[in-house]
């Protein structure tokens, strides 16, 4: 593309960084990320792919806005309760760059619906709030080849991860087995605060423009942790597993298939 004074104005300030130019604009303008989940992560990590200018972004959610949404699922106003997520967050973001296209999908993550979607964008990142989807995105990534980036939050603590398939650690390899129903809290149990998930929906943003950008140093094979009230990020290593069931050397996964983790608690992020 073409860029119009238009464009050098709105990118001024990303386009002096070396990292970026022109070259790297484009970069950006042509590549995809596809968000699963319009919540406390999805929505920052939205707002500043788009405000970056990636030129595509896809958002798959199949809630609505509810009040208890609005202190920490920025895009929404209180005008959206009862409107669905991918919607409101369609038009905020359209609004702040018209530039991007933000393709709405009102729909529940499955088997059939991730490989409907995955293939068409460039890097996933994953803000779901429950752990059978968790899984159900590492191991479509895994098959398909495509980036990752996680993020957790809930309370006054976050995590992190990038997965590049067959280059680092996947989810699985680093939580192979899924926790049993109530071992790990959730935010409507739980509680959390709305900046805490700002943070780390603002960290999974970054790693999706650095990994677009093919510059930096993913934050791969090692979870980064935020401590909100320590005020402290930690780098925890973690290596792949070769008994991985999706990555490893002789994987028991082979297909996508909906994941039975309904005895599971359902975290909210
Ligand atoms: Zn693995």
């Amino acid at each position: 593309m073409s860029f119009t004074k238009e464009h050098i104005a709105r990118y001024s300030r990303q386009l002096i960084l070396p990292e970026i130019g022109l070259p790297g604009q484009q970069r950006l303008q042509e590549a995809s990320v596809l968000l699963i989940g319009a919540g406390g992560l999805g929505c920052p990590a939205a707002l500043y792919l788009a405000a970056a200018g990636v030129g595509r972004l896809g958002l798959v959610d199949a809630d609505a806005v509810s009040l208890s949404n609005l202190h920490r699922q920025v895009l929404h106003a209180t005008a959206d309760i009862g409107r669905s997520k991918v919607e409101s967050a369609r038009e905020k973001l359209t609004a702040l760059n018209p530039e991007t296209e933000v393709v709405a999908y009102h729909a529940r993550l499955d088997a059939a619906t991730a490989k409907s979607f995955l293939p068409a964008y460039d890097v996933v990142l994953d803000g779901s709030d429950n752990l059978a989807t968790r899984y159900l995105v590492n191991d479509a990534c895994v098959l398909l080849g495509k980036p990752l980036i996680y993020g957790g939050a809930v309370q006054w603590r976050g995590q992190l991860m990038v997965i590049r398939p067959g280059q680092s650690a996947c989810f699985r390899c680093v939580f192979p087995e899924p926790p049993q129903p109530g071992e790990i809290p959730d935010c409507q149990a739980a509680g959390i605060l709305g900046a805490t998930a700002g943070v780390i929906g603002t960290l999974m943003a970054q790693e999706a423009l650095k990994l677009l950008l093919g510059t930096g140093q993913p934050l791969e094979n090692q979870l980064l942790t935020y401590d909100a009230l320590a005020g402290a990020f930690r780098r925890v290593p973690v290596r792949r597993d070769p008994d991985c069931a999706v990555c490893g050397v002789h994987p028991s996964i082979h297909a996508l298939v909906s994941i039975d983790l309904m005895s599971c608690s359902h975290k909210e992020a």
